[in-house]
């Protein structure tokens, strides 16, 4: 099972976890996610990494813009 790409926004260190779920990014491409991580869309970004390691190989993605909608509406 491929690691989880996903970090939180604040930190730069990358999720522990096993990335059971698949999400879209805001720029189309799929992301191995935790659970944890593919439920926190409002903070969660994700990014490539050079395999398991921790170096990050490409820049900062939002996750799907479709689901930062707002929880409610005034
Ligand atoms: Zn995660």
């Amino acid at each position: 099972m491929p690691r989880c790409e996903g970090h939180y926004t604040l930190e730069t260190s990358r999720c522990p976890n096993e990335g059971d779920h698949e999400m879209k990014a805001a720029e189309g491409d799929v992301y191995p996610l935790c659970e944890y991580h593919a439920d926190a869309v409002w903070t969660t970004t994700v990014a490539r990494w050079h395999g398991e390691t921790d170096l990050r190989a490409s820049a900062s993605v939002e996750l799907q813009a479709q689901a930062r909608e707002p929880a409610f509406v005034w």
